[in-house]
């Protein structure tokens, strides 16, 4: 039965308009949390494009060999070996807001002869994820949850120009609805604007005609034209063209601006210009505009799908949960159950402290009794000893001793 939601017009402020502000301030206390993978060849740009987007040396690049990266897959026997998953976690602060971001690199993938697998490992590690999460939300206490989910994953499509390769069909087709898919084209300015543009059409033809699910910011009902504006032109520019790089250069020479980009003989590749590449939307969209949707979407339908089938093998019906009467019911079964439980176990405890009180009394009991027979015997010796002392000092025989008769005392400690 629906209940009617009357609308009330207050009379004077009562301060709940202040909620935004309360939200605001505890979130910023507990600062923000984001996981992102990249996926591509050794040498697509990968960990410069993370340094690039964060302005700061997150992840170990090729260049700089002072940073130990660990045992690459690339760097090893290109015939034997898997795909790797490493992750490097970094607090960053930006006016007094702190993130807590993690990159997951996956070092080895498309770098074999054979990469028919490559994807593999790398979805494992994401289901993984989504099981870690799923543990720590079924425990009884389900403070402090940490959440390892990836967020994001960047594709890096190599900069051929042709159209996509089996590879990354595959990895895009197996892992667009695990993950919230970004494809790049990787170091774009290794091509020329139109060879970009006619690269970008031929990869949205490979997606549509493979159905890969790539991630696409949504306009929703209640947003404003500029906002709309925006997604629009987030949409129209993927995959994004991006070129990554930490290097900075006076552009114009002897002008005292400093760009970062990529130097040519010919001039200077921009970074953060936009009608040079595609870096500054895709910056835009994964840090200023879309970072807590992408972590939504992950949460409520990503994980939720994956959440639903995982429960579905457990055998949880999940259409208690959709259905309020039924989850009331299963609600009520289970309190009962519980409650059954622990009227049992009170029992059984109950039992078990009154057995252990009527051994205590007992052996209290034989205790004492053993005490009594102690002081008699004692008391009886010293009746004894008092009696041949008297008739010592009497000049009298002194009777036989009746130690022999009289047992010693079987004290609490002579056993
Ligand atoms: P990764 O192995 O994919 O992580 O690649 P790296 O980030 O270590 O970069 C490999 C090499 O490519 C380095 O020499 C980088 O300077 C260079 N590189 C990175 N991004 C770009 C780019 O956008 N364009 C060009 N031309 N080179 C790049």
């Amino acid at each position: 039965m629906q209940i009617p939601i009357l609308k009330k017009k207050l009379n004077a402020i009562v301060g709940f308009h202040n909620l935004p502000n309360q939200v605001h301030r505890k979130s910023v206390k507990k600062g923000f949390q984001f996981a992102i993978m990249i996926v591509g060849e050794s040498g697509l740009g990968k960990s410069t494009l993370i340094n690039t987007l964060f302005n700061a040396p997150i992840a170990p690049t090729r260049d700089n060999v002072t940073m130990n990266r660990g045992n690459t897959a690339g760097d090893q026997d290109a015939a034997s070996k898997t795909v790797d998953i490493q992750s490097f976690t970094s607090d960053i602060e930006e006016n007094g807001v702190r993130l807590k971001l993690t990159v997951i690199d996956t070092p080895g993938f498309g770098d074999f002869i054979n990469n028919a697998d490559a994807h593999k490992p790398i979805l494992k590690s994401i289901e993984e994820r989504y099981e870690h999460y799923l543990d720590q939300e079924s425990r009884v206490n389900r403070k402090n949850m940490e959440d390892n989910r990836v967020h994001a994953c960047i594709y890096f499509i190599a900069p051929t120009g042709h159209s996509l390769r089996q590879l990354d069909v595959q990895f895009m087709k197996e892992l667009g609805h695990k993950v919230n898919l970004i494809p790049v084209i990787a170091k774009s300015d290794l091509m020329t604007e139109s060879e970009v543009a006619a690269f970008k059409e031929r990869i949205l033809d490979d997606i549509r005609a493979n159905n890969i699910n790539i991630y696409t910011p949504e306009v929703h009902e209640n947003d404003d034209p500029e906002t709309v504006q925006e997604i629009k032109e987030i949409i129209a520019r993927i995959p994004f063209a991006i070129v990554g790089s930490t290097q900075t250069f006076e552009n114009p020479p002897g002008s005292g601006t400093h760009v970062r980009g990529r130097r040519y003989p010919w001039g200077i590749i921009e970074v953060d210009n936009e009608s040079h590449c595609d870096f500054v939307t895709l910056r835009h969209m994964l840090i200023r505009t879309h970072m807590e949707e992408l972590k939504e979407h992950t949460n409520e339908l990503l994980y939720e799908s994956h959440r639903a089938v995982k429960l579905g093998e457990r055998g949880i019906d999940m259409s208690s949960a959709m259905n309020p009467q039924k989850f009331e019911e299963e609600k009520r079964a289970h309190e009962m159950k519980m409650n059954k439980m622990e009227a049992e176990m009170k029992a059984v405890f109950q039992q078990k402290v009154s057995e252990k009180e009527k051994k205590l009394k007992q052996s209290e009991e034989e205790l004492y009794a053993r005490h009594r027979e102690m002081k008699a015997q004692l008391e009886q010796q010293r009746l004894d000893l008092e009696e041949r002392k008297r008739r010592l000092l009497a000049g009298g025989a002194a009777p036989p001793r009746t130690g022999s008769s009289t047992p010693k005392p079987k004290g609490l400690f002579n056993k």
